[in-house]
């Protein structure tokens, strides 16, 4: 059941520059919210101004518990959306310490700061299904063991924990999102999704002549950033905090995006595709695909975009930037 306080809308975001970040900002703008957003001087702010405008900035960087402590204390925000850090499962094994400090212990300090706030404020954690890892039995709840395969798996994990006990010790109004993967055309070419469209139109007008994948069959649970916003929303209107779910519920191949978008380009995937071991990760995950059904239930939400519509999208926001003069 949603309990919103209508005289409290003022939102803070950390990793606002996202591709969640601009999706949630634009999200509660249209419910009315004040918007603040934690930026770095290196975050390309243009993305999230070309969507939403109408944001307040203010400059931090994960590690500095000083201003992050400064900004809370100014903006005084009912609801906190904690979404920054290093975003890369693959990346997380080449620099693990940096991952972990972004993750984990900017964690631990922003729960820090928040704890000695003098009013209570409601708290999102963009926890992840990599803290499953290796769990067995697919669909995942919120029951199943957590059993990360990567440093960034590891490090949610931890995260993930902290905020379940601060939530019970501190009586804190902390909710943990996790979410299976989720993409839309704000992510770049360094996720799947991406670089299956950006390769496809590169091939297409003849810039290059073929993809290189790890594997085609690995089965993951997709879904659209748009309907997943929704529910980091949702979860802060409840009276109780707790720990959800969002997936789509579906398996799909990476060859299921490799069919749909080259043969959205009018490619045969065939001629260009290739599989590679150089591209595999030291561990990958077991089979992810997440089971919903409580925050079908208690939230009453559910992802309204599928697959497909996804990923005809992000290939032609590829072509449609492949045709914009440099
Ligand atoms: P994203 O597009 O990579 O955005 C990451 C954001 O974090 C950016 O705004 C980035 O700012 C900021 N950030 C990174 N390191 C920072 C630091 N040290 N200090 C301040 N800001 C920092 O990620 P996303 O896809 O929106 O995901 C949002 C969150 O959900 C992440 O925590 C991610 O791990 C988690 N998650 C994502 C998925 C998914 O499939 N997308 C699934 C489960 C969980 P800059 O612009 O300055 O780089």
């Amino acid at each position: 059941m949603a309990s919103t306080n209508f005289s409290q809308k003022t939102a803070l975001i950390t990793g606002i520059t996202g591709q969640d970040g601009t999706y949630l900002t634009q999200l509660l703008l249209e419910k009315g919210y004040e918007i603040h957003g934690i930026v770095r001087k290196t975050s390309n702010i243009n993305r999230l101004l070309e969507h939403t405008p109408h944001v307040h900035l203010h400059y931090s960087d994960l590690a500095d518990s000083t201003a992050l402590r400064r900004i809370f204390n100014r903006v005084r925000p009912s609801e906190f959306y904690h979404l920054a850090g290093q975003s890369h499962v693959g990346f997380s094994f080449e620099i693990p310490q940096s991952t972990y400090q972004e993750i984990a212990i900017s964690t631990l300090g922003i729960l820090e700061i928040c704890r000695d706030l003098d009013y209570p404020i409601r708290i999102y954690h963009a926890s992840s299904s990599e803290i499953f890892g290796a769990c067995q039995n697919p669909p995942q709840n919120e029951e199943s063991p957590f059993r990360p395969t990567s440093p960034y798996g590891c490090a949610k994990t931890f995260a993930t924990h902290l905020c379940n006990t601060y939530r019970r010790s501190y009586q804190m109004h902390i909710s943990n999102g996790i979410l299976f993967n989720h993409e839309s055309p704000r992510r770049g070419p360094n996720y799947v999704a991406g670089k299956i469209a950006s390769y496809a139109v590169q091939i297409k007008q003849g810039l290059a002549t073929e993809l290189t994948l790890a594997t085609l069959e690995t089965e993951r649970d997709w879904g659209h950033a748009q309907d997943y916003v929704k529910a980091m929303w949702l979860m802060l209107q409840q009276e109780k905090p707790d720990n959800y779910v969002i997936a789509s519920g579906k398996p799909h191949r990476l060859l299921d995006w490799v069919e749909i978008m080259f043969g959205r380009l009018e490619l045969d995937w065939r001629k260009y595709v290739k599989v590679s071991e150089s591209e595999f990760r030291p561990q990958e995950p077991g089979k992810l695909i997440g089971d919903t059904t409580k925050a079908q239930t208690v939230l009453g939400w559910k992802p309204e975009i599928s697959f497909e519509s996804l990923a005809l999208e992000i290939v032609d926001s590829y072509s449609k930037k492949a045709l914009q003069p440099l």
